[in-house]
């Protein structure tokens, strides 16, 4: 774009000047720094945006720094090495800077040729760089336009703010420095054209409240129950990421309450919403240990901890377990049997909805299998079940299941001592449980033949 052209186009924002605003470079990482340097010295106009202003300007630290520009993908590809094109329905280029990876897109224009194709047309789009479904829901958004057109077609005009190097000033072209100001969530754009679009904005709009202690503007809001059905036509892989947005960025157990609240919720998580409800799986203390586990799960993130889906999804997708073990006991299983097709009906569901990865699923299965493990406590598995990798986790849920009210005697507490206990008494300590153990055994035996 020419440089007269651009002048005119960023006439159209409000500008913030440098020492009216606090976003300051000390607080971008270098590597950011460089991508949008990068750009400009090639030649192109280059914006911080998105979460990385919106942050700043709240005082908090971005999670990352995404970054928009007048260069195409292919362009973009061409300044930088270590960079790849990935996406279709939205193309952006993914580019690395030692651990980080920044995403950088292209400005987005309007959809001025819709090629409008039906249900069943989704396989006829290759090639296309816009396509809409005939229902409305955007299939491909790859057609580039300028910054204010880019402006446009961001989400929330809290998400549509621009910063520059050039004279550190921020572009505001919808308002969105107001809404930071006001602690508002506000679509941009008519709501429901905004939704049909992209259902997942709807996901976003609950995020972002319950992320930013926001609330969320009555007409953004409004729509939302409505509409929510329009999710069911969003990608399982595509939810499975947003489900981890939700739950494992540190605003779990707001994020849960809103979507139960305003009944999207079970777009992503059916299973658990409607195993919660039956009397096979003891209501209070189901809710009870998700509602734990979602905020154990923002305690960890606030201190710095990992946090990982399988753990996540084993606490969520618990009571859907529980009551398929309880429903299947009619079918005359063994008790592996029934355990077995328990776990798969349980995670086989939730596929459905979201689909977690399978290094994900096998560990929310390990997680499962070692509960009745660490519940036996036998002499003989105690040392196979320590030395598991996933030993830890399942004591954490075992523990989590405690709290939660379930009634595990004094084996929660047991496990706690073996752990920090030296080896010498771990060896003590699998002994006494070895003697008392047998004890039991004998008893077993003599109160069978006294049947007898
Ligand atoms: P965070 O990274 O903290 O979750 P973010 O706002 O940076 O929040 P990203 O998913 O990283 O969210 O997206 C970056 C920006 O891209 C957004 O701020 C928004 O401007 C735009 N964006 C992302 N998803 C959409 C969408 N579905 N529709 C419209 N704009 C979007
Ligand atoms: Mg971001």
């Amino acid at each position: 774009m020419s440089e007269q052209q651009n002048k005119k186009t960023v006439s159209k924002a409000v500008v913030i000047s440098r020492d009216q605003h606090n976003v300051s470079r000390r607080n971008i990482s270098d590597a950011a720094l460089r991508v949008l340097r990068g750009l400009n010295a090639a030649g192109y106009d280059s914006y911080l945006v998105g979460g990385g202003v919106r942050d700043l300007l709240l005082g908090q630290q971005p999670k990352d720094f995404d970054i928009a520009t007048d260069a195409t993908p292919e362009q973009i590809k061409k300044v930088f090495r270590n960079s790849r094109i990935i996406g279709r329905r939205f193309k952006i280029v993914h580019v690395r800077f030692g651990r980080e990876i920044f995403e950088v897109t292209t400005f987005r224009g309007p959809h001025n040729n819709l090629n409008v194709v039906g249900d069943k047309g989704q396989q006829n789009i290759k090639g296309l760089e816009s396509a809409q479904s005939n229902k409305g829901l955007i299939l491909r958004d790859n057609v580039y336009g300028k910054i204010d057109e880019d402006a446009e077609r961001r989400d929330f005009t809290v998400n549509s703010l621009y910063y520059t190097l050039e004279n550190f000033v921020i572009l505001d072209f919808t308002g969105g420095i107001q809404d930071i100001q006001e602690k508002t969530i506000r679509i941009i754009g008519d709501p429901t054209e905004r939704y049909t679009e992209d259902p997942v904005r709807m996901l976003r709009a609950l995020r972002f409240s319950a992320k930013l202690n926001f609330k969320i503007e009555r007409r953004t809001l409004e729509p939302i129950n409505r509409l929510a059905y329009l999710l069911a036509s969003i990608s399982t892989a595509r939810l499975f990421d947003e489900s981890i947005k939700l739950l494992a960025t540190g605003h779990a157990r707001k994020s849960f309450e809103s979507l139960k609240q305003y009944k999207i919720g079970q777009y992503l998580f059916e299973p658990t919403l409607s195993a919660m409800e039956t009397d096979f799986t003891k209501n209070e203390q189901s809710s009870r240990l998700l509602d734990l586990a979602l905020h154990n799960t923002d305690l960890r993130l606030e201190e710095g901890k990992s946090v990982t889906p399988g753990f996540l999804f084993a606490a969520l997708l618990w009571p859907v377990f529980q009551m398929y073990m309880e429903i299947n006991k009619k079918l005359k299983l063994t008790k592996k049997q029934l355990f077995q097709s328990s776990i798969d009906i349980a995670i086989e569901r939730q596929l459905s909805y979201t689909a977690v990865p399978k290094r994900f699923t096998i560990a929310i299965k390990e997680i499962w299998r070692l509960q009745s493990q660490l519940e036996r406590a036998s002499p003989r598995n105690i040392c196979m079940i320590f030395s598991n990798k996933r030993f830890r986790a399942a004591y954490d849920f075992l523990l989590l299941r405690e709290q939660s009210g379930e009634k595990l005697k004094s084996i929660t507490t047991w496990w706690t001592q073996f752990q920090i206990s030296d080896e010498l008494t771990q060896a003590q300590m699998i002994d006494n449980k070895k003697s008392s153990y047998d004890k039991k055994k004998t008893v077993k035996k003599i109160k069978k033949l006294q049947v007898q």
